[in-house]
């Protein structure tokens, strides 16, 4: 089944994040004929955001999102920092042409900014959360740059986000964007939310307006590593295409963005991986 418009092939491009640095990854995408990335902030930063704008569009490639904004909780003494920070990726965003900011929020502000205050009040860094993209929307909508929320699975909560099911980032959509405009929505990683028992409904409740991005990998049983074990599709227990045909009948017309960090994947050359990539892609996603 080949796929050029809706759920074309996305490389985000810390699949190969330690295979070459992100001129290198955007060629090899362009030479495997894979249209879309998404890079990682701190990717642009290593080649510099003029550099990595110009191979963008040197190599003729569109964006399915750039990664990442949040990490909103900290002290309250540096609001400041989070704030411009966020603006700034917001603003880098948009140079590079992407369609989206991914949002991964933060979870306990130790963590989410390190050097902050240690608590255990996650209701404290959610509303954190909450206040960070509202002061965050004001900026991004003059930009014209949609915030894509990311769920994460509840084992982020501590360290990565404590926005952990669909249904509580819609939430956060709804009380933020009531109006539904398009400034605010969803990243759907089936990483995060293949388990929930209600993702059907959610994902028809977020509709074609909140449906931002949309991430596959596959979940390996045994899992190895929280963070750095993510499976190829086709190699765990993700239903993908079923996803995806949810995805598609809430109108979501964008790209599948592959997002695997793994050591394992991260050890195969670049080539490998990405001809990987789009042979599952094709075959099983
Ligand atoms: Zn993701």
């Amino acid at each position: 089944m080949k796929r050029d418009g809706a759920f074309g092939l996305s490389i985000n491009t810390a699949t190969v994040r330690r295979q070459g640095d992100l001129v290198a990854i955007l060629a090899a995408c362009a030479r495997h004929g894979i249209g879309a990335v998404a890079p990682w902030r701190d990717q642009v930063a290593a080649v510099g955001l003029a550099r990595a704008a110009r191979a963008v569009r040197d190599n003729g490639l569109a964006l399915s999102g750039y990664c990442r904004g949040g990490m909103f909780p900290s002290d309250p003494s540096r609001r400041a920092e989070v704030r411009d920070d966020n603006r700034r990726a917001v603003d880098e965003a948009l140079a590079l042409g992407a369609p989206c900011l991914v949002l991964v929020v933060g979870g306990l502000p130790q963590f989410s900014r390190p050097g902050s205050p240690p608590t255990r009040d996650i209701a404290m860094a959610r509303t954190q959360v909450e206040d960070g993209i509202a002061e965050l929307l004001d900026h991004a909508r003059d930009a014209g740059m949609p915030l894509a929320i990311e769920p994460l699975h509840p084992m982020y909560a501590a360290d990565r986000s404590c926005v952990n099911s669909l249904a509580q980032a819609l939430d956060l959509c709804d009380r933020l964007d009531p109006a539904r405009g398009g400034a605010l929505g969803v990243a759907v990683d089936v990483y995060h939310v293949w388990w929930d028992p209600d993702l059907q409904a959610r994902i028809a409740r977020a509709g074609q307006e909140r449906l931002l991005a949309f991430h596959i990998c596959d979940w390996l049983v045994p899992t190895a590593d929280l963070l750095d074990d993510r499976g190829m599709m086709g190699d765990g227990v993700i239903d993908l295409p079923c996803i995806r045909g949810w995805m598609a009948e809430a109108g979501f017309a964008g790209h599948s963005e592959v997002e695997i960090f793994s050591k394992r994947w991260w050890s195969h050359p670049m080539e490998v991986v990405l001809a990987t990539c789009i042979d599952r892609h094709r075959a099983v996603a």
